[in-house]
């Protein structure tokens, strides 16, 4: 089972929803934290580091001596990475997104790849929990190469929560691919809302199952309950507005160490996400009829 959790916007809770839910899985569990920009699941975790592995891209590099500047590399490049003006071409490293096509259409086969690094991805146990987190170097924009490096190193057979990055762009898309269900926090607001329906659109256009937790319950209006109720969506948990969880997440502690009252918020959690998948391979979620992949 492999679990996302994402947002519309930052700052609702998302990392506090992952690694608390990852914490109280009572089972081996890997947390992937594919907010490669700015990773923060480890500042909530005490365990050691037990490796770390660099990422990196292709980027083309011109032989000069066989390119005769007929500039197909140039014009088969949507991003603009490699140009040509009738001469040998110029290559703009920190726009290549490595896709190989340059070299694939060069004629004289002038073109051979060299590895860019990008970033790193970094491993580390803390209990129950492998924590597997992408981290993009400072000045780099490529979040997306980074985030499939981490996914590529899921172990089969041991369920994942994959913590996205905020919003409902590339990166995001690239984090939720491939996942079984996901869970989108949000706030009891009309800022929240407005994030929360983005979402919903993007999860329902890549047509994955997915459930509602409404994060600092008690301040804004019943709007975002009002839509999810209208559209048949689950709300799975609802987390209160208390100053004590912002007091341990400034602190970098966990929700359900710190509070413990709050573990049972989380098992239910873990109930309606980890363990939805019934023996008949069919989402057990009441209002979702998503068939899973045998
Ligand atoms: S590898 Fe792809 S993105 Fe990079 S320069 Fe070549 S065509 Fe452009
Ligand atoms: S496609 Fe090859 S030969 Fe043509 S300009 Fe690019 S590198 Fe040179």
């Amino acid at each position: 089972m492999i679990v996302a959790v994402a947002s519309g916007k930052g700052g609702t809770g998302k990392t506090t929803v992952s690694v608390n839910l990852a914490k109280v899985c009572g089972f081996p569990v890997q947390l992937l934290d594919c907010d490669v920009e700015e990773p923060n699941a480890h500042l909530f975790l005490t365990g050691e580091l037990r490796g770390e592995e660099t990422v990196a891209i292709p980027v083309p590099q011109v032989d000069e001596s066989l390119c005769d500047g007929c500039g197909e590399c140039g014009r088969f490049c949507e991003y603009h990475a490699i140009v040509s003006f009738g001469a040998s071409p110029l290559v703009f490293p920190e726009m290549c997104h490595g896709c190989g096509g340059c070299a694939k259409v060069c004629p004289k086969s002038a073109i051979r790849e060299t590895d860019r690094r990008i970033g790193v991805v970094e491993t580390l146990e803390a209990d129950n929990v492998l924590l597997l987190q992408g981290r993009l170097d400072v000045g780099e924009a490529m979040a997306s190469p980074v985030i499939r490096a981490v996914k590529s190193r899921l172990r089969a057979g041991t369920p994942a929560i994959l913590d996205a990055p905020p919003g409902t762009s590339c990166p995001v898309i690239a984090t939720l691919r491939g996942t079984d269900f996901v869970v989108l926090v949000t706030e009891p607001t009309p800022f929240g809302l407005h994030d929360l329906k983005l979402a919903v659109d993007m999860v329902r256009e890549l047509r994955i199952p997915f459930g509602v937790v409404v994060n600092r319950m008690g301040i804004g209006d019943e709007r975002v309950h009002m839509f999810c109720a209208r559209q048949g969506i689950p709300i799975l948990i609802e987390i209160p507005e208390d100053r004590r969880i912002a007091e341990a997440y400034s602190r970098g502690t966990l929700l359900v160490d710190t509070l413990p009252e709050y573990r049972g918020i989380f098992q239910v959690l873990v109930e309606k996400t980890m363990n939805r998948q019934n023996a008949a391979g069919v989402c057990a979620m009441p209002s979702c009829d998503y068939e899973y992949e045998t």
